[in-house]
């Protein structure tokens, strides 16, 4: 496995919140992707575009424009969808979560699902944060960051 470590430093403005580290993991978009909140949600479209402007800004390639969706459809190839946690979805008590969608075998991401806590719906730390593993970056577990990863649950 390559390693590729990306590192990232957040002004935040979240209490506890630390320098976020992430390592490149085997996924990655062969297309450029396109972010959708879900329009049953009060989630702040804006603050998601901020978002995806910050990843932009570190090189990504995303659709910086994202747009409601009705998110009873099924999501579709391409498709980054942001939503809640429903009732009974979130036994670990996470304040995110992302899901990536490949085919069994491939490392091409083609669908990625998050859903974060309702109540952190205007935080765009954890918006930025959840993007960053919707754009193939995973946490660093390796132990040997030397400031910590982050004290949210995220
Ligand atoms: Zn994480």
């Amino acid at each position: 496995m390559k390693f590729f470590l990306f590192i990232l430093i957040l002004v935040s403005s979240i209490a506890n919140a630390n320098e976020f580290k992430y390592l490149q993991s085997e996924s990655y978009w062969t297309v450029r992707p396109s972010v959708f909140v879900c329009s049953d949600t009060n989630i702040n479209i804006d603050l998601v575009k901020e978002a995806i402007k910050f990843w932009i800004d570190n090189g990504f390639n995303i659709d910086p424009n994202p747009s409601y969706k009705d998110c009873d459809r099924p999501i579709s190839f391409g498709q980054i969808t942001i939503d809640y946690f429903e009732e009974g979805d979130n036994p670990k008590n996470l304040n995110g979560r992302t899901r990536e969608w490949s085919y069994i075998g491939k490392n091409e991401l083609l669908e990625v699902e998050i859903k974060i806590k309702p109540s952190l719906e205007n935080e765009i730390d954890l918006i930025k944060h959840e993007l960053g593993h919707a754009l193939g970056l995973d946490d660093d577990r390796t132990g040997k960051a030397v400031v910590m990863r982050h004290a949210r649950n995220y």
